[in-house]
């Protein structure tokens, strides 16, 4: 594996669930060192985050998002056919299986069509499903995601999100805020399998969505509220259907991200989802209250969520 060297970007972890009492930590320093940044700290904050279980191809996404993100012009964003992937997946050091959040540690100046200037966060976020304990650990660690995201990008099941949205949303009093709380939702739908249905993409998962969301009379009672409390939390919530990335992708132990790999329909669907997520108009600020919140705002956020469920 490629030795990171000091001072390259990479993932960071910023927050930890510890498995034996389930107590949060936030590493205030680490986060600090990122946000601080004289060049970024005052620039409003777009923080894009991808929430998943494990082994979800939360990395493999982010990884792609990287390649956009440090694209050069003229260039192929998506990278060379034998290149190695390389950014989240990046295993060295910290174990590989943390629940928690990362971030990367480099934060992207992006100008915005007004001539302002925005800050990016790549953010990873994952929970593991191991046992009755750390679920709950799970649903706090996305909830933090989604508190402090402003696209959040989720491979979770609507039914398990919603739910969860449910609960720990409640602990915050969020009843008495009247504006939607969050920015942008996708859900992105891996492996679909159902193309002549609900075709590939953002359209078809529009589609699919609608249908899903529907609140028919019929439903059973508690569908329905929590389908409309995730109307009610997001400004915008969309979906995309993401076609199998091919075998060797999903079974191939010596798979490390080529794309001569990788299904064709799969590249074709990528050069779709990252460009339409990330790009410059589209990219939503984080706002808390109806403000925008800057980079030096979001560290003293985390710091007030984390101590929420500290207790
Ligand atoms: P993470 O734990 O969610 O970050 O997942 P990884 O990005 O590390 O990917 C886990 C495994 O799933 C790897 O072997 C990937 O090659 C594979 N993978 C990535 N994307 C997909 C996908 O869309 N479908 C399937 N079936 N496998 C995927
Ligand atoms: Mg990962």
């Amino acid at each position: 594996m490629k030795q990171r060297m000091r001072g390259d970007p990479g993932p960071v972890q910023i927050v930890t669930v510890n498995k034996e009492d389930h107590s949060f930590d936030l590493d205030t320093e680490a986060l600090s060192r990122i946000l601080l940044r004289p060049e970024v700290r005052d620039k409003d904050v777009v923080v894009v985050s991808v929430a998943g279980a494990f082994r979800k191809g939360k990395s493999f996404l982010l990884d792609f998002m990287l390649r956009y993100m440090y694209r050069k012009p003229g260039e192929d964003w998506l990278g060379q056919e034998n290149e190695p992937l390389t950014g989240f997946s990046w295993r060295g050091g910290s174990e590989p299986e943390t629940t928690g959040i990362q971030l990367w540690s480099e934060v992207f100046i992006v100008p915005k069509e007004d001539g302002s200037e925005v800050a990016v966060l790549l953010m990873d976020t994952q929970g593991a499903f191991d046992s009755q304990s750390t679920v709950k650990d799970c649903a706090t660690i996305f909830a933090l995601s989604t508190m402090t995201s402003s696209v959040q990008v989720s491979t979770m099941h609507l039914y398990y999100l919603a739910t969860n949205l449910f609960t720990e949303y409640g602990r915050l009093a969020m009843d008495e805020i009247f504006l939607k709380p969050f920015q942008s939702l996708m859900f992105l739908v891996r492996d679909w399998s159902f193309p002549y249905e609900y075709k590939y993409g953002f359209k078809g998962g529009s589609d699919f969505l609608d249908k899903r969301l529907q609140v028919k009379p019929t439903q059973h009672e508690e569908l329905q509220t929590v389908r409309e409390h995730i109307h009610s939390c997001f400004t915008s919530i969309s979906c995309f259907l993401l076609p199998h990335p091919g075998l060797k992708v999903a079974t191939s132990p010596s798979f490390t991200g080529q794309l001569c790999d990788v299904a064709p329909e799969f590249k074709e669907q990528l050069h779709e989802l990252i460009p339409n997520l990330l790009k410059t108009d589209e990219l939503a600020v984080k706002e808390i209250n109806g403000n925008k919140v800057t980079c030096r705002g979001l560290l003293e956020f985390f710091k007030a969520y984390i101590k929420i469920y500290q207790g």
